[in-house]
């Protein structure tokens, strides 16, 4: 990084609708013009060499242009890889070009200009993890990069901005973070080599509804106050920061416009959370993981609500590794009983470090979902909110 002023960029384009391209010309500070034309930070600048959707340049000569540039700065361009990779029938379904013996996949490409690049930056959900274009039955064998930088034993640095379509912020905040530091560090990626400053927040802890849903006050149709959770807000499950961000300039964002969040940063989707109005039946029969629960008490160790008392038993009737056990026996309504369930704060801490991967927070949310509903619909009036005793 420190050898060059001048960064150059090469942006290809495999499996994708060009969402990704759109969203991220609608960025405001910087704008794409300050991004791509002007000194991005002070003494770094970036030089886009190749982007088919934004180039004048098309076919023979535009692919020189990109063959030149990798060659010319190999080891110090940037890699930006929008859509997803096809890899079956050696790649064929999609590719750039041809080489003597026929049209070029591809996957060639990436596979080409990954190892030269300095980082590689996995644009959108498709690049990231397959996405819409490797949804079931997914005849193409489509891929995204880290599997396919797995298999082939590519070491460069990736990082994955997935979303469908992704923020500009998250793109032209990560591409700002390589210019000023380098490659990503692993403690600034998560598990899914998503940037955590962007990605380590679940849309349900900072959802403006989320008061609703801790009432039980549940929206039974679109248009209606309340929490969407049982019109199939992902929300509990998304890892991303809308909320907070918002989309096109602060103006909105999914929840704001009525509409459930869809879980579109997440590997599996869209098949593991459709549909899109219900709750996402695979990713909850996923929920069973509580079945690999070894009581080890981790979970209820790191829990900040059990932490709040000396004698925790006495207020939360069970902890929440208890919750897990009774779950695995098959004794949902026990468990339902205890006001351990009402008073989790969805902070997903058992989650995290559990170290049989039960997931403790999700497993939570869905009985605290459930507890909720039956309240409103028993006509008990207002579940027993817990502020005050918790105090
Ligand atoms: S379930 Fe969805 S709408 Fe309800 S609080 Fe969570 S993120 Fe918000
Ligand atoms: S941390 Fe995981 S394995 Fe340990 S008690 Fe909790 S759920 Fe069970
Ligand atoms: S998600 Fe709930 S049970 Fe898990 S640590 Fe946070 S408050 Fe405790």
């Amino acid at each position: 990084m420190e050898a060059g002023r001048v960064v150059p960029v090469l942006w290809i384009q495999g499996g994708t609708c060009t969402g990704c391209s759109v969203s991220v010309l609608n960025a405001v500070a910087p704008s794409v013009k300050d991004l791509l034309l002007e000194e991005v930070l002070p003494g770094k600048a970036l030089s886009l060499r190749f982007q088919a959707t934004l180039m004048a340049a098309s076919g023979e000569l535009a692919l020189k242009v990109l063959k030149g540039a990798s060659e010319s700065s190999a080891g110090g361009y940037l890699l930006v890889v929008e859509g997803a990779v096809p890899t079956g029938e050696g790649g064929v379904y999609c590719v750039l070009g041809e080489k003597e013996e026929g049209p070029l996949p591809f996957k060639e490409w990436v596979l080409e200009l990954s190892d030269k690049a300095m980082a590689v930056i996995a644009l959108g959900t498709c690049s990231s993890f397959g996405g819409i274009p490797a949804a079931w039955p997914n005849p193409t064998g489509v891929k995204g990069l880290k599997e396919l930088f797995e298999e082939n034993g590519l070491k460069t640095p990736l990082v994955n901005v997935p979303g469908c379509p992704p923020h500009p912020d998250w793109f032209v905040g990560t591409v700002l973070k390589v210019l000023l530091y380098g490659p990503l560090s692993s403690e600034e990626l998560d598990e899914y080599l998503r940037p955590r400053d962007f990605y380590g927040m679940r849309i349900h802890e900072n959802c403006p509804r989320r008061g609703y849903f801790e009432e039980g006050i549940f929206a039974s149709k679109l248009g209606e106050p309340g929490c969407l959770y049982f019109l199939g807000c992902k929300g509990p499950l998304a890892h991303a920061d809308c909320p907070l961000r918002k989309w096109n300039n602060g103006r909105n964002w999914c929840i704001d416009a009525g509409m459930g969040c869809q879980g579109c940063t997440e590997p599996g989707f869209p098949d593991l959370f459709g549909p899109f109005y219900e709750k996402p039946s695979e990713f909850l029969k996923g929920l069973e993981t509580f079945n690999g629960c070894f009581t080890c008490q981790t979970c209820t160790n790191v829990c900040p609500v059990v932490s709040q008392y000396d004698d925790p038993k006495a207020h939360l009737g069970l902890l929440p590794h208890q919750v897990m056990v009774l779950c695995a026996l098959g004794q949902r309504e026990k468990a339902l009983e205890a006001p351990m369930v009402w008073r989790c704060v969805s902070c997903f801490q058992c989650q995290k470090f559990c170290p049989q991967k039960v997931r403790v927070g999700d497993v939570m949310v869905e009985l605290k979902g459930l507890l909720a509903k039956r309240w409103r619909e028993t006509a008990k009036g207002k579940p027993p909110l817990v502020a005050k005793d918790l105090l």
